[in-house]
Order: C-alpha cells, then structure tokens, then sequence
C-alpha cells in the first residue's frame, strides 16, 4: 500500500514561490487528520460551499463542523489530499476513490490507513476520507455491549459447528466490529477460518483473508466458491450483497460450515425478507439460519457532566424501576467537548430461531408471524435492550428513540402489548428525559 510522501521531498520539489502555499496546505491536511484522529472521528469531509470550504468531522456518529476556509483554497487542498493518495492530480471531472497509510500520530497510537473519495460538485471537488484505526485493541465477545442473555444466546450460536449467523444494521451501525469479535472468538489454530472482505479493514494474525476486485472477475461468489474446496470451518462473508454470493453461502452453511456475514436489513425479520428477495427459498432460509444479531450504536453518557432525571411513568413501569430511581440526562461539560456524550456502545436484537419460529419460516408465514415466535422463544426487540441501558444510566432515552425509530417496534406481534404506544408517548416534546441532543439541532 502507498504511504503518504516525505513532506520534505515534496516541498523542495515545487518552485521557491510555490513552496510556502504547498507547506501551508501540507501542514493544513495533516493537521486536519491529526485532529480528527484525537477526537477518535471515523470521517473528515472537507466540502467546497456556496461561500467558503467547510471541513466537518464525525464524531461519535454526529458530524460537527471544525473549520472553515476561502473557497479558492479548496483546489489545493483537495491536491494535497490526492497526491496523498497517489489518485490522478488531473482529473477534476470524475470521482476518485484511494487508501493510504498515513502513520501513528504518536508511537502509542493506532497506525491509521485513510480510505479517500472524491466527488465533483457544482461548487469544486469534495473530499471524503475514512479513518481506519488498524492496531486499535478491537472488542471481544464479552466487550460488544450484549446484554447477559444475549452474549449466552450469542455464545451457543457461534459456537456451532455449521449455519449461517447473520448480522445486520445500517451503514455505521458497528456490525463489522461485531463480526470480528466473533472471529476473534473462533480464531485458534485447531480451525481454518477464511475471510473474503471488500476492503479489508482489520488484518487479522491466523486468518486467511481475501479481498475482492470485481475488476479482475474477483467477486464474493468466486472467492466462496474456492473456499468450498479449501477444507473450511469458518468463512467470513463481508457483505452477503447478491443472489449468487448467497445461495452459495446457504450452501456452505447446510454442508458443515459456520457461515458468518453481514447484510443491509433494518431488524432481524427484515433480513428474512431480504433473503426472500435475494432468490432463497423459505425451506433453505429456515434450515441455514443460525442466528441473526441486529445492532445499532447509540452515544454513551459523558460521566462527569450526566444528571439525573425523573423517568417517564411508563416506562418506569415497564422496566420495572424503583420507585424514585433516576434516569440520566445529557449535559455537557469540557470533558465531552458541551455534547454530553463520550465514546458509543451497540445495542442489539439477537434472534435464534426455535422450532416453531423456523416452521413458520418454512411455510412462507408473514413477517409479524415469524416475529411473534421469536419473541415467543425469548427475542428481547432492539428498543428493549436499549431502554434497559437507559435504566442502567449508560445513554439517554432520546439517543435510544433516535436510532430505534422506523424499527419494527415488535410489540404488535405480541397479545398483551405491554409497551404499545409508548414510544408515541416518550417522543411527545416536555416529556422528561427527553433531551434536545445535537442531533436535534
Ligand atoms: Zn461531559
């Protein structure tokens, strides 16, 4: 991979005049990635606008704005980005897209790789780049937030010798992260685990992995296909996107593999349905589902500045707090730079499908049918696990409806409907513990 060129080299190559703007904009975008390192930002967008550039950082999941320059400065910066990169300093017309290593900020940080995307608008080019943490001490099973019931349900699920263990969430939604705890879990030399990934995010010592290059004709089915004949146990799929990856995938899982693999659905039952869009056939879908693991990240509370707040009486009632036990509210203070908040956690949704809830998939039954079920055997829904962190005092009440609305609620499916409607009656504005986040604003 490309490393970022000697700022030196660089600087005696321009002319006399030129070298202090290109050192000024060296310095500029590497002072721009440093700073967002520190601030533990996942991207840096630096976007030309309609009056002047503005560079935005992600932080926590929630772009805030850092910096704002003249727009005439946006061209070399955007320069600086692509040399960088080694991306085609000429070419204003098209996107591009590169990865770079960067380096460590300081010798006891993580190594940093860049993942850079460029974009013309109408008012310059834009960049994007990804902020890939490469030696950052990456979470175990016992680290990815699940709740002790879900971490015993996780447990057995991976730990089968063969199935297909599907986790999903949208985009920034951490599964990832949770896919390579679950192979970390597994990783031991009595067993051969395969990965075919695109991009390779985390290298990982013990694991052979592949990435994918459409380009070449290197795609996930063909990488799968070769695994079939490498004596697997465990075959990372990185993302199960078409027909033909997953029917594969189906495959390896009824034949004696552990098949693990992300997919774009909202909540369990959704990736029900996105099988069933992707050409697979109720019986194969029943019989291949180990497990399904739904997750959303949610901003933890900053320690120093969070207070307590009396909860709302129904959901007081329904998670059974004391009488008088607070819920916490975000603040602000230094420590979390005025948003209240400090560092994310994942939420989670874990369903393992009992006799009755396959069945129901075997027989094509609707999707509120096949929830009933595996809410029947113990699914606790995605909300659920999140009011219970609320309870515990570790993130607020509006971070959890933020990042669970549009969600199938769950509730519904189940006859005594013991939280119906309470959502509606959380979200209406004054009640309290609602807090208006940045995210509001
Ligand atoms: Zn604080």
């Amino acid at each position: 991979m490309a490393t970022v060129p000697p700022k030196k080299a660089e600087a005696t190559a321009s002319s006399a005049g030129g070298a202090s703007v290109a050192d000024a904009t060296i310095e500029l975008v590497n002072h721009l990635i440093l700073e967002a390192a520190r601030m533990n930002a996942s991207d840096i967008h630096i976007e030309p606008g309609t009056k002047e550039a503005i560079v935005r950082y992600r932080v926590d999941g929630v772009l805030q704005v850092r910096r704002r320059f003249p727009l005439d400065q946006i061209p070399q910066v955007v320069s600086r980005v692509k040399i960088m990169s080694r991306l085609d300093v000429t070419e204003h017309r098209m996107p591009l897209d590169g990865r770079v290593g960067f380096g460590r900020p300081s010798p006891n940080e993580p190594y940093i790789d860049l993942r850079v995307s460029t974009v013309p608008l109408l008012s310059g080019e834009k960049v994007c780049m990804r902020l890939i943490y490469k030696d950052r001490e990456r979470a175990d099973l016992e680290h990815m937030g699940l709740s002790a019931e879900n971490l015993e349900t996780y447990r057995q699920m991976v730990d089968s010798p063969s199935g297909l263990l599907i986790h999903v969430g949208p985009a920034g939604s951490g599964k990832t992260s949770s896919v390579y705890a679950a192979i970390q879990h597994l990783n031991e030399p009595g067993r051969n685990i395969s990965t075919v990934e695109d991009p390779i995010e985390y290298e990982l010592d013990g694991v052979n992995q592949a990435q994918v290059n459409p380009d070449q004709g290197l795609t996930f089915g063909v990488v799968l296909r070769a695994y079939m004949r490498q004596d697997c146990n465990v075959i990372l799929v990185g993302e199960i996107r078409d027909s033909e990856t997953c029917e594969i995938a189906i495959q390896a899982a009824l034949t004696g593999h552990m098949i693990l693999g992300t997919l774009h659905a909202e909540s369990c039952i959704g990736a029900i349905a996105r099988l069933q869009e992707l050409g697979i056939s109720n019986y194969f879908i029943g019989s291949a589902i180990k497990g399904i693991v739904s997750q959303r990240l949610v901003r933890r509370l900053c320690e120093k500045c969070k207070r307590a707040v009396p909860p709302p009486q129904r959901l007081a009632d329904a998670l059974g707090l004391q009488l008088g036990q607070p819920i916490q509210s975000a603040v602000g203070c230094k420590a979390c730079g005025r948003g209240g908040y400090k560092g994310r956690f994942a939420i989670h949704e874990v369903m393992c499908p009992d006799e009755e809830t396959r069945d129901r998939i075997y027989r094509g039954a609707a999707p509120s049918a096949i929830e009933e079920a595996a809410l029947e055997a113990g699914m606790a829904p995605l909300w659920l696990d999140g009011f219970e962190k609320v309870a515990k005092g570790e993130t607020t009440l509006s971070e959890i409806l933020r990042v669970v609305r549009g969600v199938t609620m769950g509730t519904r499916a189940r006859g005594d409907d013991p939280l119906g409607g309470i959502v509606d009656t959380l979200v209406s504005p004054g009640s309290p513990g609602m807090q208006r986040g940045p995210e509001s604003l």
